[in-house]
């Protein structure tokens, strides 16, 4: 048996499932041995099933013997962040208050998937509520980056990103409110797109920011992510902001060369506190552009420079009033308040004070204080609609760009992964780290992370560029970062691990 089958992309095993090469329980059983080796000091998972995994494979091999029209990922293992509603399994959002939380329906996308024939294998980790970008604040402790252990995988879907690097996985299904897929994948090596909003249906995905919140692919090729980005996107009736636009055939796009291709070139971002070995990488992509025939137009958004200070507020004024639902009566853990308190404010306010204070990390407290007061009497004009009107106009800025480009190209974040614990006492500047994400998620535009270069010290570590495209432009951003791929490898290099 091929002892390898961890190394291939979807694209690869998905062929060879098809030619009756290899068993679905063969490609997922390896998956969840290479899971059981290398995750005990990774922690990508919150939760394997390995049993209920292989039960699938077995199922799908069975119908597909019998000749059986199987969907479009049969037999592929898939890792799903723990933030999307499955009703076979709990969905805790790495937080206590959700730890017993069993959903009783499918997310649209799981629904899809499952549709599709893919195994779910498990539940990846995440930051609470998807608020971070280092899966430290996660309540089931950091999962640790596969390049370096001592470094942060990225967050929030830090536990996709990296169980797609370490070969746990050739698929992830993650969210990005503000760069949870792109920021991760660029610090784990491998690639992931955020759809435009609306592009893949919210239904059954746990809302943090839900302006801003989209479900997307993460893989280690291009390739792979438009396969699986076919697999969710589409109109679904239960998410009223999901766009009722044809999903084209993304794989077909691939192909296409990109001569003529008109590429703006956001230099400012690489002024704005990136480390060189990044502005190098940059560089280095954008001359493999233009050697495959793309054109550079120097572009200016003037805006984006104030896309931190908007989104920080927008995310958690959005938040504060999304999680408010977690008061031990409609959703979340119960926890009765003392005697004492009980006494002084009554049974009720005392339960709410005691099911939120033990149920919430301190990120997503000062995220729902933060919103709270930018969302107060007195402070609202100053601060959320101050806030919404800076979001226009970053979005005003993003459709002036596509008049005169097709793509725009920078930096996925300003540095490459930091040390555990490096941020955790200093949220301001973990917040930096969103710099160039965020903007995408404030225009509702979409964009993709690939890995473009590697950090010249040791330890090496990833970097990763973005690539930015008009709404349900997803199959330029797919086709660029292909033809790419074509090109480097970069998207081909493989953590230390054993
Ligand atoms: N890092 C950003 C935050 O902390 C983005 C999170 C996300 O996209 N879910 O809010």
């Amino acid at each position: 048996m091929d002892a390898n089958l961890t190394s291939l992309s979807a694209t690869n095993l998905l062929k060879q499932l098809v030619r009756g090469d290899v068993t679905a329980e063969a490609v997922v059983s390896e998956h969840c041995d290479r899971i059981a080796t290398v995750d005990n000091s990774l922690r990508s998972f919150l939760r394997v099933d390995r049993d209920n995994a292989l039960s699938q494979a077995r199922d799908i091999d069975r119908r597909r013997r019998s000749g059986e029209r199987l969907g479009r990922l049969a037999g592929l293992p898939l890792s799903v962040k723990d933030n999307l509603c499955d009703r076979e399994t709990t969905t805790t959002c790495a937080s206590r208050i959700l730890g017993r939380f069993e959903p009783p329906y499918d997310a649209t996308v799981i629904t899809r998937l499952k549709d599709a024939g893919a195994v779910l294998i498990g539940r990846t980790n995440l930051d609470e509520f998807a608020m971070g970008g280092s899966t430290e604040y996660s309540a089931s402790g950091p999962t640790r980056n596969p390049w370096h252990q001592d470094y942060v995988p990225g967050g929030s879907s830090g536990g996709a990103a990296a169980s797609v690097a370490a070969g746990l996985a050739p698929l992830a299904i993650g969210s990005d409110t503000g760069g949870s897929i792109r920021q991760p994948a660029a610090y784990c090596g491998v690639c992931g797109l955020k759809p435009t909003y609306g592009r893949v249906s919210r239904y059954g995905l746990v809302a943090f920011a839900s302006s801003l919140d989209q479900i997307g692919p993460l893989a280690r090729t291009a390739e792979d992510l438009a396969l699986l980005l076919e697999a969710i996107a589409g109109h679904d009736p239960r998410d009223s902001t999901s766009a009722d636009e044809l999903v084209p055939d993304y794989r077909e796009a691939l192909a296409q060369p990109l001569k003529g291709i008109r590429i703006g070139w956001l230099a400012r971002q690489l002024e704005q506190g990136v480390e060189p070995d990044v502005a190098d990488a940059l560089e280095q992509a954008r001359h493999t552009f233009e050697s495959l025939g793309a054109k550079f137009v120097e572009l200016d958004l003037p805006h984006l420079q104030y896309g931190v200070a908007t989104y920080y507020l927008i995310a958690p004024s959005e938040a504060s009033s999304n999680l408010a639902r977690y008061d031990g009566v409609h959703y979340g853990t119960r926890v009765d308040g003392s005697a004492e308190e009980i006494e002084r404010d009554g049974a009720l306010v005392a339960m709410y004070r005691a099911t939120r204070s033990d149920g919430f990390g301190r990120e997503v407290k000062r995220r729902i204080m933060l919103g709270t007061y930018a969302l107060s009497a007195g402070y609202y004009d100053a601060f959320y609609l101050k806030a919404l009107k800076v979001r226009r106009m970053i979005r005003d800025d993003y459709f002036r760009a596509f008049d005169r480009v097709d793509l725009l190209m920078g930096p996925t974040t300003p540095t490459p992964a930091f040390r555990i614990g490096e941020l955790t006492t200093d949220p301001l500047n973990l917040y930096l780290q969103d710099l160039f994400t965020v903007t995408a998620n404030l225009a509702g535009v979409p964009a993709i992370s690939i890995p473009c270069g590697m950090t010249a010290n040791a330890p090496s570590l990833p970097i990763g560029m973005q690539l930015q495209a008009p709404p349900f432009a997803e199959e330029q951003l797919l086709r660029a970062a292909h033809q790419y791929q074509q090109a480097t490898d970069w998207h081909a290099q493989r953590p230390p691990l054993p």
